[in-house]
């Protein structure tokens, strides 16, 4: 049996003069040519700065192991974009003990655990230690789609001194090695990440050599924007991104969003409204955040009944910008919703509108 709601359509050509933009740190490769580089000068500086220390601030001296590791610390993560891990790996090759038995099993203990991650997709939580005698690292996975959110709360229990190493990683698709996205805090606190190049997510855990540590985590993902449709979930998505229009000549820019005619339509973001009228959308509306639209996504809703917003109104996410309806080429057809999402072309709603992710209950 043939849903004729399934086969409705709308849309917008592609739009690819919409700058891309991402709400992601930059990738840091640990060693590059360039710092190799600057190591020495690296080396040469620490030392004076050290010798500074101590002879000539009388009152520093009693400080001076701790303003040292500060100093490290500053060159090496903010000056040369190295991890903590990094840096400790550094310390263990300057130790001698990098090419040791020991030294190696540390350093392969990412890679170790890598074999078999924790699949922790939808919500995951747990507590979980690492004893000193032994070697090893927690890798805790999940596969993300651009548009989803992924959320974390990491804390460390014991009170030891030792550090435990902690990040966020990406692979995408068709890679095989892992970037560091982000270093995590164990503060407790409530972090996000929005997702914008899709690709296998994990966190890594791994404390420094003979350390002891306790730790929880909690990890979920969801989507990243409100729903668009007032009382509608993703279950009313009747037709889907990508499928053939107009005998295939074309491809489905968006999500067809089904629900009673007059049922408001709301601000996925902050931003200001543009609205239209033309033959394939039917009455429409477009929203773009602060920048005009340029660099940022913009936002396509069409086939509307009625407008609650004139073009240049400026809206709050949650406002209604409209009324369901089957204005243009959906006039055949029950009413819906087509909602398009484009940032350097036309990308697949769907992750987005993914109920917005909730950490478990602990
Ligand atoms: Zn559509």
């Amino acid at each position: 049996m043939s849903d004729p709601s399934k086969q409705t359509d709308s849309g917008q050509t592609s739009d690819p003069g919409i700058v891309q933009t991402e709400d992601e740190s930059v990738d840091q490769s640990p060693i590059n040519p360039k710092k190799r580089i600057i190591r020495p000068w690296l080396l040469f500086g620490l030392l004076a700065l050290l010798v500074v220390l101590l002879t000539v601030r009388d009152d520093l001296r009693q400080n001076t192991a701790k303003s040292s590791e500060n100093a490290v610390r500053y060159v090496a993560f903010d000056m040369l974009g190295w991890s903590p891990r990094d840096l400790f790996i550094w310390r263990l090759r300057v130790a001698g003990l990098l090419d040791s038995p020991l030294g190696q099993r540390w350093a392969e203990a990412v890679d170790r655990a890598g074999e078999q991650p924790v699949q922790a997709s939808g919500q995951y939580s747990t507590t979980e230690t690492f004893a000193s005698d032994e070697v090893e690292a927690h890798i805790y996975q999940v596969s993300l789609e651009r548009g989803e959110k992924l959320i974390w709360q990491f804390s460390r229990l014991d009170t030891a001194d030792s550090r435990l190493y902690a990040s966020l990683e990406r692979r995408e698709k068709n890679d095989r090695e892992w970037s560091t996205v982000t270093d995590l805090d164990a503060d407790e606190l409530t972090h996000s990440q929005v997702i914008s190049k899709a690709g296998d997510y994990r966190i890594v855990l791994q404390p420094e050599l003979f350390a002891n540590a306790e730790y929880s985590l909690a990890m979920a993902n969801g989507g990243s924007l409100p729903f668009p449709v007032e009382g509608a979930t993703q279950r009313d998505i009747g037709s889907v991104f990508g499928v053939d229009r107009d005998g295939g000549a074309r491809k489905h820019h968006g999500v067809d969003i089904f629900a009673e005619r007059g049922t408001p339509v709301t601000a996925v973001i902050d931003g200001h409204a543009r609205t239209g009228t033309s033959d394939r959308g039917g009455k429409h509306v477009w929203l773009s955040g602060s920048m005009i639209g340029l660099g940022s996504a913009r936002y396509y809703y069409a086939h509307l009944d009625a407008f609650e917003v004139e073009s240049g109104d400026k809206v709050k996410k949650g406002e209604i910008l409209g009324y369901m309806g089957n204005t243009g080429n959906a006039i055949t057809t029950p009413p819906h919703l087509h909602f398009g999402i484009y940032s350097g072309g036309p990308v697949d709603p769907a992750p987005f509108l993914k109920p917005e992710p909730m950490l478990p209950d602990r």
